[in-house]
């Protein structure tokens, strides 16, 4: 494993969607994201990988294959290269590039696995226009019906983002592989949190990945002139949009134990005026806990409560799923290899939940999958500052590639 080159493609990749104060923007299907996915193909065969892009714009390097087959079961590494807006170098990034330096000194040393391997770079884990898209697909979980309706915040349909692309997102279903085309699959990601770096451990092994739960609520309530209209005749849907976000944060820290999280990232005043009170008011809000009974409770918990935030306020209350993820277990065959390699390798290794959802995920439901975690500069992520030690990079990658080399074995 050079971290020398890893840490020139790691760079080199930074530059597309840069910004100027450091920090990266390249949203899935966009032309920083575009150009980046074309480098990468570039780096892919220079590495002497045959490549291969899929219906749902994945796209893959594979060391003795040359696409997913269940004749010869691929172990399969990865994770993406699209970003948050105003994200970081090293989310999804690092594992398509670790990924990528492993298969490419796999082959360089002459070692001849006995099973195929390959590295993907999953389209829109961010969820751009819908969450974990590309390993959706590739796990035949994409709902064909709901195609048509996937779009940003900004309402940027998929449709329209992947045509402007050069894909038929209504084809993106025909990504999903072959039952038992997987072997296995190990994906290395930043943590994206504080606790290896506040243990002094170098390798998180996961145990579970959360899942989450988002959802738009939307409060109705009348739009009146704000100078005119006494204040005790307001029907005001963002007081409403407030009060329910206030509350919601209370009743996920009370009833949803250490682990339950949630966050209001999205909001809309309607029509948005100083001189008008909200007539409606959208928020997106998410929950996130690595319990799939303590999420469906939280979830079913907070949509009560915003029925009666609502009718406490003289407004009405929709709510509209955006997107449900269940927690998934990894499988107890990879954590012990990870954890092996990390033996060999004299590292220390502490098994973890991941707080952040995976394109491993989707992988647990189609192979035995897994991850390994890194330890994170100050827990920060989703952010300009993002980064790890390349020290911490360098060893990462190298419990990637052992993982492999005995997971392939
Ligand atoms: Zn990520």
């Amino acid at each position: 494993m050079s971290l020398p080159r890893l840490k020139d493609r790691l760079l080199a990749l930074a530059r597309f969607g840069a910004l100027p104060g450091g920090g990266v923007t390249r949203m899935c299907w966009s032309p920083p994201y575009e150009q980046a996915r074309a480098w990468l193909l570039g780096e892919a065969k220079t590495a002497g990988l045959a490549t291969w892009v899929d219906p749902a714009g994945n796209v893959f390097g594979g060391l003795g294959a040359d696409r997913v087959s269940p004749d010869a079961p691929v172990v399969l590494t990865g994770s993406h290269i699209d970003t948050v807006p105003e994200g970081g170098i090293l989310d999804g990034a690092l594992g398509v590039m670790a990924g990528l330096e492993c298969l490419h000194t796999i082959r360089e040393a002459a070692i001849r696995p006995a099973r195929p391997l390959a590295v993907a770079a999953w389209s829109d884990e961010e969820g751009r226009y819908g969450s974990l898209f590309g390993s959706r697909a590739f796990c035949g979980r994409l709902d064909p019906a709901a195609i048509p309706s996937m779009a940003a915040v900004d309402g940027d349909r998929l449709v329209e983002a992947m045509g402007r692309a050069g894909f038929d997102a209504h084809r993106a279903p025909e990504a999903a592989a072959p039952p038992g085309g997987v072997a296995a699959y190990v994906e290395l990601h930043i943590e994206q949190g504080a606790r290896l770096e506040e243990a002094g451990i170098p390798i998180g092994v996961v145990e579970t990945i959360v899942g989450a739960r988002r959802a738009r609520v939307v409060f109705h309530g009348q739009a009146d002139h704000a100078g005119t209209t006494p204040m005790e005749r307001r029907r005001d849907a963002f007081l409403g949009a407030a009060d329910y976000a206030l509350k919601a944060r209370e009743l996920v820290i009370s009833r949803g134990g250490a682990r339950a999280v949630t966050n209001f990232g999205v909001v809309h005043v309607h029509p948005g005026a100083s001189n008008i009170v909200p007539g409606r008011a959208e928020l997106v809000h998410e929950i996130r806990d690595p319990d799939a009974a303590v999420l469906e409770r939280l979830a079913r918990d907070c949509e009560a409560l915003a029925r009666e935030v609502a009718a406490a306020r003289g407004l009405t209350v929709e709510l509209r799923p955006i997107s449900a993820t269940t927690p998934a277990p990894c499988a107890p065959r990879v954590q012990e290899t990870i954890e092996a390699a990390c033996a060999a390798l004299g590292l220390a290794s502490r098994r973890l939940y991941s707080a952040a959802g995976h394109d491993a995920q989707n992988l647990a439901g189609v192979t035995d999958a897994g991850m390994i975690f890194i330890p994170s500069r100050g827990g920060r992520s989703h952010r300009v500052d993002e980064m790890s030690d390349w020290d911490a990079i360098e060893r990462g990658a190298n419990v990637l590639l052992h993982t492999l080399l005995r997971l392939a074995a």
